[in-house]
């Protein structure tokens, strides 16, 4: 910003000094003024190489935080698809404990239930014992039958007792695995905690990832605002020189001018010494006294080295309105007009075509006319801009670095090599962005095709 404000200071004074320092300025003069814009676009071009740079060093942070986001997105799934099989196992133990409750009460009952049996069994043999043997007794037809019907009744007193260390050894398993329940479902309990306070770090690192994206994505348009300025920068520069070579021709001319007059007047005067001498001479000859009256010598002025005559001078402003294609069988990858642009995604204005070629791709100049930019800038990358007189300007962008076969001040013809197809800049491939302005306008270049 400081920069082109500063920048556009300086062509707002040489345009100044241009306008009113006209007449007494020498060719000299205006090549210092030049000499000092051309300072200035170097030290534009550098701060704007600085910009790019910037904005390049942003995008590939943005990239690897976005790689970064990626794994931290991952990880997030990860701990997610963990969270819910800890929590499935956790309903899954929920459950079993839920059982083994249920066993536990059923073999607690089941035992109560035996011991009662036992109990009345036992009782039945040894305390109500006397009815019940008598009735055994007196049911049984002989001794040996009381003697078998006794142990059958022990042997069921027995069977019932190891029914019942049965049922205790199944409750103690009921026990065991109801204690295994509670570890596990603690230890799941515990394995979610530890999960959903990773989830929560990983939420945290990935807004912490979201921030910086947003804040690179913010650089980046930055550095796309410093273009769009640029943009204007670059034209005035272009108007700045265009006006300079224009004057510095005229200036030339005129000096031209002045100095053939100037020889003009020398030679009349050696003529007239010589007339004089040869008039002198013959009097001697003649023997006859001197008298020098310099016969009019008034020849001088109407020489002809007028070099073009109008204040144009060699600065031949072609404008024929049809211009030749800067590239031959280009495809037109994208016209003039409203675009989204492929690299933004912003819905913007596009202010040329797109000539799409191979690297390497010869650019010719559209029209005849006097380089005034061949430099690098913001978005454009390398770029040429033909003034071609009035008002009619075009510019050739994202030209390979070091395919610029043209200078500023070169004066080129329609049809001449300017330069070699890249993508520099702000480009998705090789092609030449391909402008025409009309007094700063951009145009349609399709009218001038
Ligand atoms: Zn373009």
């Amino acid at each position: 910003m400081k920069t082109f404000v500063s920048f556009a200071a300086v062509l707002l004074l040489a345009s100044s000094l241009t306008q009113t320092g006209y007449a007494a300025k020498s060719s000299n003069d205006i090549k210092k003024e030049l000499d000092a814009v051309d300072q200035q676009a170097h030290d534009a071009a550098v701060k704007q190489k600085q910009a790019e740079a910037q904005k390049q060093q942003s995008q590939k942070l943005k990239d690897r935080t976005q790689a970064d986001l990626g794994v931290v997105l991952q990880a997030i799934n990860e701990v997610s698809s963990q969270l819910s099989r800890v929590s499935n196992d956790i309903a899954q133990t929920e459950a079993g404990l839920r059982q083994a409750e249920i066993d536990l009460k059923a073999t607690k009952q089941r035992i109560l239930a035996r011991e009662g049996m036992i109990d009345t069994r036992v009782r039945m043999m040894y305390t109500d014992g006397m009815v019940s043997y008598l009735d055994v007794l007196m049911s049984s037809n002989n001794f040996s039958d009381f003697l078998a019907r006794a142990d059958s009744l022990r042997m069921i007193v027995e069977q019932d007792q190891d029914i019942l260390q049965q049922q205790e050894q199944d409750k103690q398993a009921v026990i065991i695995t109801q204690k295994q329940l509670n570890t596990d479902y603690t230890r799941a309990k515990s394995l979610y905690a530890e999960k959903a306070q990773r989830k929560l770090e990983l939420n945290a690192k990935e807004n912490e990832k979201q921030v910086l994206i947003a804040k690179y994505n913010a650089q980046i348009e930055n550095a796309d605002d410093i273009s769009t300025e640029q943009e204007q920068q670059l034209w005035a520069l272009a108007d700045q020189r265009a006006t300079l070579f224009k004057e510095k021709t005229a200036v030339e001319a005129r000096e031209r001018e002045e100095q053939a007059q100037a020889e003009a007047r020398a030679r009349a005067a050696e003529e007239a010494r010589r007339a004089a001498a040869a008039a002198a001479a013959a009097r001697v000859a003649a023997s006859a006294p001197a008298d020098t009256s310099a016969s009019d010598s008034n020849s001088g002025s109407d020489s002809g080295t007028d070099s073009g005559g109008d204040s144009s001078g060699n600065y031949q402003p072609s404008g024929s309105g049809m211009m030749t294609m800067p590239v031959v069988g280009a495809r037109i990858s994208s016209p003039f007009g409203y675009r989204i642009h492929p690299i933004t995604g912003e819905y913007k204005m596009h202010t040329g075509i797109d000539l799409a070629a191979a690297q390497g791709t010869p650019i010719y100049a559209a029209d005849g006319g006097t380089v005034v930019v061949a430099s690098w800038m913001n978005g454009y990358g390398n770029v040429v801009i033909i003034d071609h007189g009035n008002g009619i300007q075009t510019l050739y962008a994202h030209i390979r670095d070091g395919g610029t076969v043209v200078s500023v001040g070169q004066s080129v013809g329609r049809g001449d090599k300017i330069a070699e197809v890249g993508s520099t800049g702000n480009s998705t491939g090789p092609h030449c962005h391909f402008e025409v302005r009309v007094n700063g306008t951009p145009v349609d270049p399709m009218g001038y095709l």
